[in-house]
């Protein structure tokens, strides 16, 4: 096993320290069971001896020429085996489990506190099948691999042994056996898992089109493409199920070999043991002890193909999870040395000091170019401007999610570096465009905004974010179940829900990015009026779309192509000729 291998498995076998004492316990009980397992074929010799007279006497014991006695001395291991392999079983799963479900919780915290730039660059299905597959391939390793690795290791020298006692000139005959079918079985082997690589490979294809079809079915309904989608579905699964039948013609080989190969080496060996037994140099129960051991050592060695590949796997899955661990999160991007002000209070000024960025995923682009923009505690800033300007991009920087390639984001005019990440995100509340509700009761999902917040001050928030009058006409009230098994909200109720979580929060800091879409004017005059009162002694930054909005705030900043074009308030820019938001105003910011 190479050297990165051998890392990987001292990697997997860190998962299971703190279970070390239970796991060592498991792999001490799993070789004592085998040591008894590999008794079984000698006292079944022995067994045969003490009822058929052989030609060649095997010197024994006294008391192992009784029948009775053999009999019961073998049940006597069956049972002693049987306790321990229950131990030792029982004893791998609980650990393998235990580890695993640590490691799932240490993965998924450790996800979830990677920096934006990391979810930029993977993506959400890929990062799902590490959690669920390499961690199970891990789990499967732990629980299983470890103990089956133990038991044919154990089985495989000790079998060897016990043939090569038992007869040498047979053991021989055995072996010249084994070249022939092994380079068969390789042979077999290897273009059977390349083809069932190769049919996986296809499988999967026809799966991405039946996730895409779905994913779309709007657009296929509407284009009435369902014979068509239907055909290339067809075609995918065609391709497939040539490459399985392909696969299946070597499998029926496989098997047709083993009938010749493996029976054929078994027929020879007791040719030559019965061959052996008539010229008195070999006992009945010799002969069978003799075929039990080759059996033995058989299994053993075939299930080694499969715990090998079964380890490759799971050396795999270990070093993706490892990867995975060994990502910075973005609390350490920003040492703790730079925090000076862990738990202060932030006021709510904020400045952008000439700050550019670009996303590390698309380097070629400068999407904010020295852009330089202040708020006042309390002040209302409002962006405006063509879509894809960088307005969006502008609230991830207040966020932190990325921080500026140059330039500086000041809070409370000190370097937003000096505070701690969680205290900035902290003082800051989003009622973003599009609002996604999870799975739940529409109470969990307002108290996202304050997890633990009392009953009394959700339905406050819900008052005040106009979502109680809807809540209260449904008979569950705020019990619904919303999200996708749940009742569908309205655009305009989903944003109230989020205003809702807002206050609940109540943030010195608030970002809401108005919906691009008009909602019906009952539920924008609500918004409106539930957003005004949010508003009220915090800072705040609107990606404005309306009108209606940008009368409300102290000064607009117009943002074209990264860059700050123009600013001041709406009466200011109105009545300037030939600007930006003039035109833009004009047009109703229509973007
Ligand atoms: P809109 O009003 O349409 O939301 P916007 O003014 O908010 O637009 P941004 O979303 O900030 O614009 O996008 C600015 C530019 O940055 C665009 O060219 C966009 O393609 C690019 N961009 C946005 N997000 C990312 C990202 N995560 N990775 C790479 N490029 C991005």
């Amino acid at each position: 096993m190479s050297a990165g291998g051998l890392r990987g498995l001292v990697e997997l076998l860190r998962f299971v320290r703190p279970f070390r004492v239970r796991f060592g316990a498991a792999v001490a009980a799993s070789m004592v069971s085998m040591g008894f397992g590999l008794m079984f074929p000698w006292l079944v010799g022995r067994l045969l001896d003490a009822s058929i007279p052989s030609l060649k006497a095997v010197p024994v014991a006294p008391w192992m020429s009784d029948l009775d006695t053999v009999a019961l001395v073998l049940i006597g291991t069956l049972a002693l085996q049987a306790g321990l392999t229950f131990f030792s079983s029982y004893s791998f799963n609980r650990v393998g489990e235990s580890a695993v479900v640590g490691l799932r919780r240490e993965l998924y915290e450790r996800l979830l506190g990677l920096p934006m730039k990391f979810f930029g660059e993977h993506r959400v299905g890929e990062l799902a099948s590490r959690l669920s597959n390499d961690l199970a391939q891990i789990q499967d390793t732990l629980t299983f691999l470890f103990a089956a690795a133990i038991r044919q290791s154990m089985m495989l020298v000790g079998g060897v042994a016990m043939i090569a006692a038992t007869s040498l000139r047979l053991s021989l005959v055995m072996i010249s056996s084994f070249p022939v079918l092994i380079l068969l079985a390789v042979v077999f082997g290897r273009r059977i898992r390349r083809l069932s690589r190769a049919a996986q490979d296809r499988l999967a294809e026809s799966a991405t089109v039946v996730e895409e079809t779905l994913q779309g079915i709007a657009n296929v309904k509407a284009f009435t493409n369902e014979a068509y989608e239907v055909r290339r579905y067809g075609s995918a699964l065609e391709a497939f199920l040539a490459i399985v039948v392909r696969s299946a013609k070597y499998r029926a080989g496989l098997i047709a070999f083993i009938i010749v190969g493996i029976f054929g080496s078994i027929v020879l060996v007791l040719w030559y043991g019965a061959r052996l037994m008539k010229a008195g140099a070999l006992s009945h129960g010799e002969l069978t002890q003799f075929m039990l051991y080759t059996t033995f050592v058989g299994g053993a060695v075939s299930s080694f193909a499969e715990i090998v590949s079964q380890g490759q796997k799971a050396i795999g899955a270990t070093e993706r999870v490892r990867e995975l661990l060994g990502e910075t999160p973005e609390n350490i991007q920003h040492p703790t040395s730079n925090i000076q002000h862990p738990t202060a209070e932030i006021g709510g000024a904020v400045s952008f000091e000439d700050v550019s960025f670009r996303y590390p995923s698309r380097p070629d682009l400068a999407v904010l170019q020295n852009i330089t923009l202040h708020a006042a505690p309390g002040e209302k800033i409002a962006l405006v401007g063509p879509s894809g300007a960088g307005k969006s991009t502008i609230v991830s920087l207040l966020l932190r999610f990325y921080e500026p390639e140059s330039g500086r984001l000041l809070l409370d005019g000190r370097d937003a570096r000096e505070f701690d990440l969680a205290a900035v995100r902290r003082s800051i509340a989003i009622v973003p465009q599009e609002v996604l509700l999870f799975g739940g009761s529409i109470r969990d999902n307002i108290a996202y905004g304050k997890p633990g917040a009392s009953d009394d001050e959700i339905r406050d928030a819900a008052r005040r974010a106009h979502c109680a009058e809807f809540i209260e006409r449904f008979p569950e009230g705020y019990d619904t179940l919303v999200g996708e098994r749940g009742v569908k909200l309205s655009g305009g109720q989903r944003q109230r829900v989020a205003i809702a979580r807002a206050f609940l929060r109540d943030p010195r800091i608030l970002i809401f990015d108005e919906a691009t879409s008009s909602l019906d004017s009952e539920s924008e005059a609500l918004i409106q009026e539930a957003f005004a009162t949010l508003l009220e002694g915090r800072t705040a930054f609107v990606i404005a779309h309306r009108l209606a909005t940008v009368r409300r705030v102290d000064r607009i900043y117009v943002i074209e192509q990264g860059s700050v074009t123009e600013s001041g308030s709406h009466d200011e820019l109105i009545v300037r000729p030939g600007g930006t938001y003039r035109r833009l105003a004009e047009m109703q910011f229509a973007s």
